[in-house]
């Protein structure tokens, strides 16, 4: 008998037809004899409809009663989903984060899991009761509702199965594991059947949505085994583990982008010792996080070009910090992009293989794809190029690096 956490995405409790068959596929494994906890999030697209509702009426909204509306979401397919199992005949019983002592600390919208205190949930499990927990959701030390961050279920989900001590914790979702690519981006992307926490890791940061990056974190931290499986169809899905349990190791495991992203440029800045301080200590304390940089050489000995990136919903805020930056360093100009994306390979093969950069480099230009910034590390190599460039970027690399299907 084993202890299971499996939590459930927006699509798969995305009617009441979706959470009757969550409820089925909950009492299978109830059934198996093993003890289960489910997580689940709101129903597709009701976190989007609360934020709006909340921005029609004050944008930004004020954190901790943001944080007390987005909530809700989570509470009513909590109730549901133990009403339907109940209605099969077996028991459940729904808990809200704050219900079973999910403690964050209070930076609402983004907060992060301090500590579970498990005592309630084990003795229910104990009585053979099936648990049902609202994902996404915590309390602060002085009771205030807190929320982890978009996507934030997943994350739910595996502290819960870290402070049990679950066997395994199975993200259901609407796609049947983790793929080489978004399969919506490239059709020939393939299933993954295992991948290593680190580089899951990378893909999640780089922008591959199907698991917060926190739940990464936390699934290596406490080496939680961690698998991306379908709620729509049976099958093994993806198994993310440690480096040591993959026996064949890809040099590129799979390809990550983000639309998230926006490019800044000051132009004709003094090429001296404090320049980039003085214009990234600004935005830094603006609370602006920056990803990509580069810094031209002085042509004329004396002036240079700084470009760097921001996320997208900080780029008018950065956009402003450096217009007064300019004026300080009496730059000649400031320029902005926000048709920009980023694309990433990932892969620990990478550590010990030269010449993937000039692949990558290679098969970008041979279809006229400029790229305008790069960034790289171990495992990862990532680009910057025009957004209309983004399916094509991605599929030609895919192939070049035979993660396709066919090559498989
Ligand atoms: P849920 O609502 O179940 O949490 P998400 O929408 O958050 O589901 O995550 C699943 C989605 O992640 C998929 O529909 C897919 O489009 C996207 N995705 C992005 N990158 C990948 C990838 N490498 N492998 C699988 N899915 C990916
Ligand atoms: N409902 C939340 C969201 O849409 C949390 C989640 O689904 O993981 O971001
Ligand atoms: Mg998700």
């Amino acid at each position: 008998m084993a202890l299971i956490v499996q939590k459930y995405g927006g699509t798969s409790v995305g009617s009441s037809e979706r959470i009757q068959h969550v409820a089925e596929k909950v009492i299978a494994m109830r059934k198996q004899g093993h003890d289960v906890v489910v997580v689940v999030s709101a129903m597709s697209g009701e976190t989007n409809r609360l934020v709006s509702l909340a921005k029609s009426i004050a944008d930004p909204p004020e954190p901790r009663e943001f944080d007390v509306i987005l909530a809700t979401g989570e509470q009513v397919t909590i109730g549901l989903l133990s009403i339907a199992i109940q209605a099969k005949g077996y028991a459940a019983r729904s808990y809200t984060g704050g219900q079973v002592h999910i403690l964050t600390d209070n930076a609402h919208n983004k907060a992060r899991i301090l500590e579970i205190d498990d005592k309630k949930m084990r003795a229910d499990l104990a009585k053979g009761t099936i648990l049902v927990v609202a994902g996404f959701q915590g309390v602060d030390e002085y009771g205030n509702i807190t929320t982890l961050g978009r996507g934030g279920s997943d994350t739910t989900a595996v502290a819960l199965a870290a402070a049990l001590k679950a066997d395994e914790c199975q993200i259901y979702t609407d796609v049947d594991g983790v793929y080489t690519t978004d399969p919506r981006i490239e059709p020939r992307a393939r299933r993954l059947d295992r991948i290593s926490f680190e580089e899951m890791l990378e893909m999640a940061s780089l922008g591959s949505k199907v698991l917060q990056i926190r739940s990464v974190e936390f699934a290596g931290k406490y080496n939680v085994p961690l698998r991306v499986l379908s709620s729509f169809e049976e099958g093994q899905g993806t198994l993310i583990t440690s480096e040591d349990n993959i026996m064949e190791q890809a040099l590129i495991s799979g390809i990550a982008f983000s639309r998230d992203e926006a490019k800044l440029t000051i132009l004709g800045v003094p090429d001296k010792p404090g320049t980039a301080y003085q214009i990234l200590g600004p935005i830094s304390d603006a609370n602006i996080e920056v990803d990509m940089i580069i810094q031209n050489m002085a042509t004329d000995g004396m002036t240079t070009d700084f470009t760097f990136t921001v996320h997208r919903n900080d780029h008018k805020k950065a956009l402003n910090v450096l217009q007064k930056i300019a004026q300080n360093l009496g730059a000649k100009e400031v320029r902005s992009d926000e048709q920009v994306v980023k694309i990433s390979l990932v892969g620990v093969g990478m550590r010990s293989h030269a010449g993937i950069a000039s692949k990558m480099f290679k098969t970008l230009a041979d279809v006229g794809i400029n790229i305008q910034m790069i960034s790289t590390s171990e495992i990862k190599i990532s680009v910057a190029v025009d957004e209309k460039f983004l399916e094509l970027g991605v599929r030609v690399l895919h192939e070049a690096f035979g993660l396709d299907k066919a090559t498989a």
